[in-house]
């Protein structure tokens, strides 16, 4: 069990009042553009688990 994949979701205005979502991972890792927080989230989890399962 390592805490090494820690992720945070930031929201990115894109104008118009809308926004995307950025899933951003301590190391290094980043995925942008997600179209909802919880989609950000669950890229954030995925990563995670595929990083933790070695
Ligand atoms: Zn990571």
């Amino acid at each position: 069990m390592t805490m090494k994949h820690q992720i945070s979701v930031e929201p990115e205005h894109r104008g118009n009042g809308r926004y995307t979502y950025n899933s951003r991972c301590s190391c290094g890792a980043y995925v942008y553009g997600l179209l909802s927080k919880g989609a950000a989230e669950a890229a954030g989890r995925d990563h995670q688990r595929k990083q933790g399962d070695r």
